[in-house]
């Protein structure tokens, strides 16, 4: 077991080095500000990081406030890790770019006990409301030393209407942190304490009774982003990508925090995530059609953008400074309803225009550029307020988008069409049947790897089987019912056919429907006998060979 660890370990560090060191190997100092409920985790990872890159790590804990004033007062440091609301502050400040800001861990507000008192109930607002009455005396924070922990622990007694009652109950601790509660609980007989958890969690004759029930709680995800003007960048990102790796989980979890990033998302260089796993018909859990690539923990690339994918990307931690290039496979409105909400106000955060594909048009259905105008033209579009998406100057503050550097995907040309090649990345369009809907398929090559968004469609184009042929990642649309037959979409059994004849590493089914799954998946297992992934909203899938 230690073994395993020490070897993950190694691995994790060396993937670091790999993707930030490049062709620069000199040791760097890097100065950071961290915010003191990321000091438990910090001491545990940096003299792992320090002896596996070479780097030295300066760290300057402080209070929220404290770091804000260092940084306004001009003192500078190569990053920050600090609460989400704090690098917010930065960001806007324009110290730090909204792009580089990862999230590290998550701390909520609970209660811990004298190891051997007897364990309040807290499972309920009610049960704690009862259990606050009950007690002898509660420590937390005095408010004088600062924070949000304790202001939030007074409102939460005035909402349960106990504020009277636990006046002379309340003892403040005379430090802040860990400190202050090992003080009070070797120096005082107060058996219980609120604080944010992992202020418990070092101190030995204390134990977690949990976080605050329902909405009584107050969660803080911590941050870490590299300021502008930093002196060692890469090293910076190494460490911030190392307080994502798997042995930082390990840590962050015994530190008695919770980790605040995707771990599936972050497990290989390319991963594929589905935003929606739905289609046209409303579902409690699933979104409409959207996907995103991920290389190197960034958001490249958007396929689609169906009702629900504004949130399912904010969710993701996506960021539209990241995106190489956005893909649209047809314009039916479960693949492209939330194209104006994801993108109005875009300007705001992203400069650079975004490279924009799409299909061309027919006699039925207008392409791309038409259809993006109709929504977006300044003279008569639907949204005038963006007409700064299709190249209109910004007037004023109303608004606008990030322009769009659109190119139509010639849907008669029945051959794959190189559209990009940037950024590390090949990507590949084919036209495929879809009723009459111009509709397209995209592959994407990147780091020796290889995925599919097949899109809706038939699956009757012959050619989309050799455009298939040996991708790692699959991504089909399994639209309808086992059994059933439909003008637009494949049956579960073509599905596994094409998955089957192209070889690919592994199917992901998506888009599907309010029908019975387990029974399409097995007429799917007919025809298919590969590792097979059942869509799921959020769900992150590596692409490896
Ligand atoms: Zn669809
Ligand atoms: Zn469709």
């Amino acid at each position: 077991m230690i073994r395993k660890n020490k070897l993950l370990s190694m691995h994790s560090i060396f993937i670091a080095l790999l993707v930030f060191a490049g062709n620069s190997i000199q040791a760097a100092e890097l100065k950071i500000f961290g915010a003191i409920a990321m000091q438990e985790i910090t001491a545990d990872l940096a003299p792992k990081f320090e002896r596996a890159t070479g780097h030295k790590l300066v760290v300057i804990p402080d209070t929220l406030g404290g770091i804000i004033k260092r940084i306004e007062g001009g003192e500078s440091a190569d990053l920050v890790m600090l609460p989400a609301p704090g690098i917010s502050n930065l960001v806007r400040q324009g110290k730090a770019a909204d792009a580089d800001v990862r999230n590290i861990a998550r701390s909520s507000v609970g209660m811990a006990i004298r190891k051997g008192s007897n364990k309040p109930d807290i499972s309920t607002p009610e049960a704690f409301r009862k259990s606050m009455l009950a007690s002898k005396s509660v420590f937390i924070s005095d408010p004088a030393q600062g924070g949000f922990v304790t202001p939030h622990l007074l409102n939460v007694f005035a909402r349960l209407g106990i504020s009277e009652e636990m006046k002379s109950k309340l003892v403040f601790t005379k430090t802040a942190g860990t400190a202050g509660i090992q003080e009070t609980i070797s120096s005082s007989n107060v058996d219980i304490g609120l604080n944010q958890l992992q202020e418990f969690s070092p101190v030995s004759s204390m134990e977690i009774v949990g976080p605050l029930p329902g909405d009584l709680g107050l969660t803080t995800t911590f941050a870490g982003v590299v300021l502008n003007g930093a002196k060692e960048t890469q090293a910076a990102q190494a460490w911030i990508s190392f307080l994502r790796s798997p042995e930082a989980a390990t840590v962050i979890r015994a530190k008695g925090m919770e980790v605040a990033w995707s771990e599936s998302c972050n497990a290989s260089p390319v991963t594929v995530q589905i935003l929606g796993s739905g289609g046209p018909v409303v579902s409690k859990d699933r979104a409409s059609s959207s996907y995103l690539l991920w290389i190197d923990g960034r958001s490249r690339m958007l396929v689609d953008m169906g009702g629900g994918a504004f949130l399912r990307f904010g969710q993701a931690e996506a960021k539209l400074t990241d995106l190489s290039l956005a893909a649209m496979s047809h314009f039916h409105p479960d693949h492209v309803a939330d194209l104006p909400a994801l993108f109005w106000l875009s300007n705001r955060v992203r400069k650079e225009p975004l490279p924009f594909f799409g299909p061309s048009g027919n006699a039925k259905v207008p392409g791309v550029n038409e259809f993006l105008s109709r929504l977006f033209d300044v003279e008569r579009g639907a949204f005038q307020v963006m007409g700064t998406a299709m190249g209109a100057p910004q007037v004023g503050d109303e608004g606008g988008g990030v322009k769009l550097d659109v190119s139509a995907v010639d849907i008669t040309k029945n051959e794959p069409i190189t559209i990009f090649e940037r950024d590390g990345m090949k990507v590949t369009a084919l036209t495929i049947p879809h009723g009459n809907i111009p509709a397209l398929a995209y592959r994407v090559e990147t780091r020796g790897v290889s995925v599919v968004f097949s899109s809706d469609q038939t699956g009757t184009n012959p050619k989309f089987v050799d455009f298939v042929r040996g991708s790692n990642v699959l991504i089909m649309h399994m639209a309808i019912a086992a059994g059933t037959t439909n003008a637009l979409h494949a049956a579960p059994a073509v599905i596994g056919r094409i998955a089957q004849q192209a070889g690919v590493g592994r199917l992901i089914v998506s888009h599907i429907g309010p029908f019975d799954v387990n029974a399409a998946v097995l007429e799917l297992r007919t025809t298919y006998s590969g590792p097979l992934t059942i869509g799921a909203d959020l769900q992150c899938t590596p692409v490896k060979q």
